[in-house]
């Protein structure tokens, strides 16, 4: 049985009150670990840890060439037990090992980029309009920096936050899903075997109402980053309002996938599948929406229909499954729910709608893939987001209908279209309102580029550039090598 403790200050620490959780596999809910599980005193002790390293370890004045010697070097024992990690997600997510891999070669590249990027800047001479004088704008490490990832994807959200941090010269709580913790937990241990100094990478253990809001409310915190559900932003951001920190917000999605008469069919109906089956749609960027024109609907739908038929639920440690579970039984409920609700508002049940009759899946969290259709703009079903294995399909006629229906929501993390036309492709790109807009393409990220959310579904941008730059506060240094007196409030008595 795996067991996991907190990491605070360097050491492998309990509860402060001995408290411990189970980790669940969502493949048959049998127990895989037994962890820590942290209220907000063992939150506060990562917080005075996190911040001593930050006021008085040196770990800002480190040379960026050293941050970026030991984020490379994580990399590399990222590398090196990739196929462990792999599998340790696997076990807490439910998702297949071969997606698991994926995320893996994702997140060594992650603490590459940012360890290339760490030594990078050497801050900016501008202009200054007075004579004698030199201006500097430079960019230092914001401080101590709260971290909450989501269970999705625990390790691949965790890494976004943490190695452009280090990179930056803060020091961070690291705070995960209490109920995927483990590959969290053993990037930690890497990171002491890197040699990170003590109190720079601290991990704490918990449920979000303890830990997490600690995080989100202390004064001993200057940026709190977060990855979740809107309504658990908007509290994370009510709570940091008390001292003003810095906040980040990687929020929710409802992402259209819009599919024009003139697309490529196949490739359209493949990339519909990839943009929301992996990990059973448990993905913030799922093309859960997918709006159809006209002409291409009924061959479109019967088209998808029948790959969906064949995707193929089970283990995610069987290679032959496509597909796994959802996290929990909480999740599953909440799926189901929204099947009814979409029965309910008048939606066309085609596919699916329910949890697998294998017999080898019923302790375990499974539900088939689910395709509806008829759907319209003003459904819940259309409108929120079930993070689920469900499609709903809208039929569209013309290219202003498409845009403005898409653009009709609270959120904007992510968008897709399908059109041969280059000219569409050049005015849809811009008219959607989204933070990443895909032509002929679905559900790809790299690290190069920034990703986060128009509207509701965030503040602020993760990776590329920008990402590293979120956890920098600037500063300009103004220095007049002439000083001469003013005299503005009359020159110096006698
Ligand atoms: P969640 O909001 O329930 O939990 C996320 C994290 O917040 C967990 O670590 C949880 O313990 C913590 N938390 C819960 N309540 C808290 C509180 N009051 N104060 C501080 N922390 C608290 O979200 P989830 O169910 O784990 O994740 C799914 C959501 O994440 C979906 O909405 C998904 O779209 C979103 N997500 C977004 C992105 C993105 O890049 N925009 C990526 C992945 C997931």
């Amino acid at each position: 049985m795996l067991t996991g403790k907190h990491f605070i200050n360097g050491q492998w620490v309990d509860s402060l009150f001995g408290k411990t959780r189970e980790i669940l596999n969502p493949y048959d809910a049998s127990v895989v670990a037994v962890v820590a599980e942290g209220d907000r005193e063992d939150a506060k002790a990562a917080i005075k840890a996190a911040r001593l390293a930050f006021d008085h370890g040196g770990w800002p004045q480190t040379p960026a060439t050293e941050r970026a010697r030991l984020l490379f070097k994580l990399a590399d024992l990222i590398e090196r037990d990739h196929e462990e990690l792999a599998r340790l997600e696997s076990l807490d997510t439910g998702k297949t090992v071969e997606e698991s891999r994926w995320d893996m070669d994702d997140i060594a590249g992650i603490f590459r980029y940012f360890a290339g990027l760490a030594d990078k800047d050497g801050g900016e001479v501008i202009a200054s309009p007075n004579p004698g004088s030199t201006s500097t704008v430079i960019r230092e490490p914001v401080g101590v920096c709260g971290q909450i990832s989501p269970w999705n994807y625990p390790l691949l959200q965790a890494s976004w936050k943490m190695a452009p941090a280090l990179a930056a010269g803060c020091t961070i709580v690291m705070k995960p899903s209490e109920i995927t913790p483990l590959t969290t937990l053993k990037v930690t241990e890497l990171a002491e075997e890197a040699g990170f100094p003590p109190g720079v990478v601290n991990t704490v253990l918990g449920p979000g109402a303890e830990v997490g809001a600690e995080l989100a409310e202390s004064h001993g915190v200057d940026l709190i980053s977060f990855t979740g559900g809107i309504a658990t932003g908007k509290t994370i951001m009510r709570a940091a309002a008390d001292n003003v920190k810095k906040v980040a917000l990687e929020l929710g999605g409802k992402n259209p996938n819009i599919i024009f008469d003139d697309a490529d069919l196949d490739l359209a109906v493949d990339y519909a599948l990839n943009g929301v089956f992996f990990h059973a749609g448990q993905i913030c960027s799922a093309g859960a929406r997918v709006m159809v024109q006209a002409g291409i609907h009924d061959r479109f739908v019967d088209a998808l229909k029948a790959r969906m038929e064949k995707i193929v639920v089970g283990n995610g440690f069987d290679e032959k499954t496509q597909m796994g579970p959802l996290i929990s039984a909480d999740h599953l409920a909440k799926v189901e729910g929204y099947v009814e609700i979409a029965k309910e508002e008048g939606a066309t049940l085609l596919l699916g709608g329910k949890r697998p009759d294998d017999p080898d899946l019923q302790s375990g969290y499974f539900h088939l893939p689910t395709l509806f259709t008829g759907c319209e703009n003003d459904m819940r079903i259309v409108q929120e987001e079930v993070f689920g294995p469900v499609i709903t399909v809208e039929r569209f006629a013309t290219e202003e209908e498409a845009v403005s229906r898409a653009n009709d929501t609270i959120y904007g993390l992510s968008a897709g279209f399908w059109t041969r036309d280059p000219d569409r492709i050049e005015r849809v790109s811009k008219a959607l309102r989204f933070g990443t807009v895909w032509a002929n393409d679905f559900n790809v990220y790299f690290v190069q580029a920034p990703w986060g959310g128009y509207k509701q579904s965030g503040l602020g941008r993760e990776l590329g550039k920008i990402g590293l730059e979120e956890y920098t506060e600037v500063k300009h240094i103004y220095r007049n090598h002439a000083t001469q007196p003013i005299n503005w409030f009359g020159p110096d008595a006698e």
